[in-house]
């Protein structure tokens, strides 16, 4: 794509074309009456405008290009259109920022307020992890809380290659929704350590470790998370 060069310095420019502000009242080259304007930009300034909307503009036509058919609304609205995209940049880059474990889990576990008012999930019947569950809870009966699936915590989200279906997060002593608090952090932890499967490291006031597909952490207190992966 071919741009036009933009001006830089701190010396005004016209707000219009860009071009030197000289002593005379009318821009050279667009013949904007400058002294009637407020106030003249930098050409620094005027440079990062024009930037700024070259890649609205640009974020725009790939909005339209994507979504063939809403030509007509994109250009009736090309900043929402423009602020979408923003958005999704800004995910791409968080992505990239924490890696792709912490990334399915921030996607997985991105709205877990109303998840937090009903931390007893509840599972198909008759699953595996139902069987597990039942097994774990028979053996911590009487001295434990019960192990809760948080499974559907996790089991959210606008994912586009959905891993969440064959996730597995079950809790002991810990709602789902701290649950949710701790795994962040873990891929947080665990990828900033760079921590090979069975060394443990601390996600706040639990001790975890990775296994070959998730991870386990334990509480002094006995609470317990354990997660698969699919
Ligand atoms: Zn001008």
């Amino acid at each position: 794509m071919n741009e036009p060069e933009l001006p830089s310095g701190t010396h005004r420019v016209c707000h219009r074309c860009g071009t030197a502000a000289a002593e005379s009242v009318w821009c050279e080259s667009c013949g904007l009456n400058l002294k009637q304007q407020d106030e003249l930009p930098t050409a620094d300034a005027y440079a990062a405008k024009k930037r700024e909307e070259r890649w609205l503009h640009l974020q725009t036509e790939r909005a339209q290009g994507e979504n063939a058919g809403r030509e007509h609304a994109a250009r009736q609205a090309p900043k929402q259109t423009a602020k979408v995209a923003k958005i999704s940049l800004g995910v791409a880059a968080a992505l990239l920022l924490v890696g792709g474990g912490a990334a399915a889990a921030l996607l997985l576990f991105g709205s877990d307020d109303q998840q937090r008012a009903t931390p007893a999930a509840t599972e198909p019947a008759g699953s595996p992890a139902e069987g597990r569950e039942r097994a774990t809870t028979r053996r911590q009966a009487g001295r434990a809380p019960r192990a809760t699936n948080c499974r559907d915590v996790i089991d959210i989200g606008p994912t586009g290659s959905d891993p969440a279906d064959a996730v597995s997060i079950t809790a002991r002593g810990v709602s789902c929704g701290d649950v949710r608090d701790v795994l962040v952090d873990f891929f947080r932890n665990s990828i900033q350590a760079g921590t090979a499967p069975g060394n443990a490291f601390s996600v706040q006031d639990f001790t975890c470790r990775e296994t070959s597909g998730g991870g386990s952490c334990k509480r002094r207190d006995g609470a317990t998370i354990k997660f698969s992966l699919g």
